[in-house]
């Protein structure tokens, strides 16, 4: 079984205002994709990382698309020979391997299996600053990357849009499985992320 890692790392980031795309700014004294990358080649034997253009060095760094979707597109379509494939964002650079390892785990009889962690705060849907349901917070998880998937269901899936890709195989009827994550795998998304996450990897 060819197992794929695939990093889509070709957001700007514009939220953590940085002056380089956000999945390249230092944390902890190196660009942020080095840590994912570092753990997804301990478990994958081969990654593929979306890059922005400029920064593309194929065949492994391939350049990403104007969406998240796109870049993993992009990424997918230089893995021909993916069996099975890890998406792990660059954001996300608290990633362990025992994580990646227990979703790989989980896929026996499932088309993906995500990381998510039980929301803590209570989730309000709202319609023009008025909430219009609060939906029971014992069902709702966080979804988290890594997401692992059987690549045939992902390449199926793949040509929509969505925030994460488990959803996209959920809408083609995939049945995917949900492992408890971390809450140290959060986004790094702003400034204060950084900090924290500084704190936590050095
Ligand atoms: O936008 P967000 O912070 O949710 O991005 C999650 C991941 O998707 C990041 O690692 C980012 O670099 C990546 N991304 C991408 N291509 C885009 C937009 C985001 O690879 N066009």
């Amino acid at each position: 079984m060819s197992v794929v890692g695939i990093i889509p790392a070709a957001g700007a980031g514009e939220r953590l205002g940085a002056d380089v795309p956000k999945a390249f700014a230092f944390l902890g004294g190196r660009p942020m994709v080095e840590w994912s990358l570092d753990v997804l080649r301990e478990v994958c034997g081969r990654v593929v990382v979306a890059v922005p253009e400029e920064r593309a060095h194929p065949p492994d760094f391939v350049a990403g698309g104007a969406t998240r979707s796109e870049s993993v597109r992009a990424a997918l379509a230089a893995a021909p020979e993916a069996d099975i494939v890890v998406v792990h964002d660059a954001a996300r650079p608290m990633v362990t391997v025992d994580l990646v390892r227990r979703c790989l785990d989980a896929l026996e009889g499932y088309d993906g299996v995500i990381a998510a962690v039980p929301v803590t705060d209570t989730v309000k849907e709202v319609e023009q600053g008025e909430v219009v349901r609060t939906p029971d917070r014992g069902r709702l998880w966080a979804a988290q990357t890594p997401q692992v998937f059987r690549a045939e269901a992902l390449r199926r899936a793949s040509e929509g849009e969505a925030t994460d890709d488990a959803s996209l195989v959920e809408a083609i009827g995939g049945r995917v499985r949900v492992v408890e994550g971390l809450p140290e795998n959060f986004k790094v998304t702003t400034p204060l992320d950084v900090r924290v996450a500084e704190m936590l990897l050095c």
